[in-house]
This record gives C-alpha cells, structure tokens and sequence, in this order.
C-alpha cells in the first residue's frame, strides 16, 4: 500500500458521510467494505443496488466510479473471467494517477508528424492545435504507452470525447472486453455485452487493436461466424456521405477450451475438406 493512503473510514460513521455525501453511493461502499474479504463483481454491485433502492446499472457504475474520483483506492481484480471490486484504502485530495504521466520525449514524438490522425489537418496549414489522444482512453484502461497515443487536433479530440462519453453506461463491460488477451475474444464479449444491440464498427475496431494493433479486425469478427456465432452486418448512410457499418450478434457459442486461433482453423480447414468432398461426389455420382 501506498504511504499516504489512509485507513477506511468506517461505515455508519461522521468521517463517511462527510466524505461521501450521497446516501446511495455511501451504500455502495458499505456494501464493498463489508465485502473486503471476498470482493464483489459489478454484476453483484449491481444486483445489490437494484435490490436496495432499485436504481439502474448505469447509475451504479456512475456511483462506483465517482467513489474512485473521491480517492478511494478500488482496484479490479481478475480471477479467471470475473472482475472483482476490490476496496482497499483512500487518499485525500483525489485518485491516484496510474502510471508515471506522459514524458516531454514522448509527447514530441507522438506529435512529430505535426499532422492530425484523424482529419488530415496541419497546424501549418490549417492553424488547428495538436493533443495527444489516447486511442484507448483510459477511462477504459488504456495506458500512456507509445502505441496508444496518437496526435489529434483539438476538434477531433473534442469530437471523440463527446462519443466516447455515449458508451458510458457500457463502460465496465467494455473495459472487461479490452482486457482480454486473445483478440477474438475481446471482439467477441464486447458484442456480448450489447446483447443483441448494433455496435459501431470503429468501437469494435478500437476494442479488437488494445493489446495489440489489427490489421483486420473485421476479418477476426467474421471468423467468429466459423464458430458458429451469428453475427449480421447492417450499413447506414446517416452521416451525409460516410457510410457506418454495424454489427450486432444475435447468437454465441462457448469459446473453445484451448486456444481461439486454433479452433478457427481447425473448423475451416474441417469445413474446406467437407466442401471439396461434397464437390468430387457431384463430378462422379
Ligand atoms: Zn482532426
């Protein structure tokens, strides 16, 4: 633990219901505090709410983050598939920042090419103002890494923000889907946690390249379909002249045991051998 964490206060008490105004959200961190030794997950978090004072999920997340804003120290934790809410002490004045902030060398370097990521445009030539973006925000784990940081001008920056804030009522799931190691899977559970709903191509796009960038993470959500998952694509031309194309997944399987990769291929080359077996039955019979 860190050196200037302080001790929990306890629930029920005067130093709690300074620090945390809100009765709601103080019962969220009754419920986590009597919870240390066996951490809930936000399914749990959530079931609790619901039953208590039978608010939405949305306004749960909302609640557990704002008690990170305040300083208190809430880890995840993974075990196996699941997530755990781990609380763990406060600091005054505010969270902790995760990881050592974004270095004067490596800000240059990310906006070098003096040109924004997005839009094409120059601070030569068009006088926007570069930021450096993060691809993955961090609200969703993403980290102050080089390949996760890109130059974008100040509207694009905008822009992103202002979308990305619309998923926030999906924000855990999201962060759980980006956490996954195989790239399948990350694209997989995020449409799984849409249940049913269309999903932007650019989220999935973001999702698939986390961990580590896609050249075709369409091709890897088409490959889901090889396990037998349903997945249909929709195309809309909403935005004056830019198509958007969307997925959603009506049906899924259970992942494979092993490896994902491996499974895909077996399938495939099953599927291919079946095909040529069914093509020579039609020259001969
Ligand atoms: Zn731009």
């Amino acid at each position: 633990m860190d050196g200037d964490q302080q001790p929990l206060p306890e629930p029920g008490s005067d130093e709690l219901a300074a620090l945390v105004t809100d009765a709601a959200t103080r019962d969220i961190y009754e419920f986590l505090h009597r919870r240390r030794a066996n951490p809930p997950t936000m399914v749990e978090i959530r079931a609790y709410m619901a039953n208590k004072v039978g608010e939405s999920h949305s306004q749960t997340d909302r609640r557990v983050r704002s008690l990170r804003e305040r300083g208190f120290d809430l880890p995840t934790v993974q075990n196996g598939r699941e997530h755990r809410y781990v609380l763990k002490g406060w600091r005054p004045g505010g969270p902790r920042k995760t990881g050592p902030k974004i270095s004067k060398k490596i800000r240059a370097q990310v906006l070098a090419p003096q040109r924004c990521a997005q839009c094409g445009k120059t601070p030569l030539e068009d006088e926007v103002k570069l930021v450096v973006d993060h691809k993955v925000p961090q609200e969703w784990d993403g980290g102050d890494e080089i390949e996760n940081l890109q130059p974008l001008c100040e509207d694009c920056n905008g822009g992103k923000k202002a979308w990305f804030a619309t998923y926030d009522a999906h924000a855990e799931e999201i962060r759980t889907a980006i956490n996954h190691e195989e790239v399948h899977r990350r694209i997989g559970e995020l449409l799984k946690a849409f249940e049913g709903e269309w999903v932007y191509t650019e989220l999935i796009g973001i999702v698939a390249s986390a961990q580590a960038y896609q050249e075709d993470y369409q091709k890897r959500l088409r490959e889901l379909r090889t396990l037998g998952w349903v997945i249909p694509h929709q195309k809309r031309h909403n935005e004056g002249a830019r198509v958007r194309t969307y997925y959603k997944c009506v049906s899924w399987e259970p992942w494979p045991d092993g490896p994902i990769i491996t499974e895909i291929r077996r399938r495939e080359k099953a599927n291919k051998a079946a095909k040529a077996a069914a093509k020579t039955e039609g020259q001969t019979g």
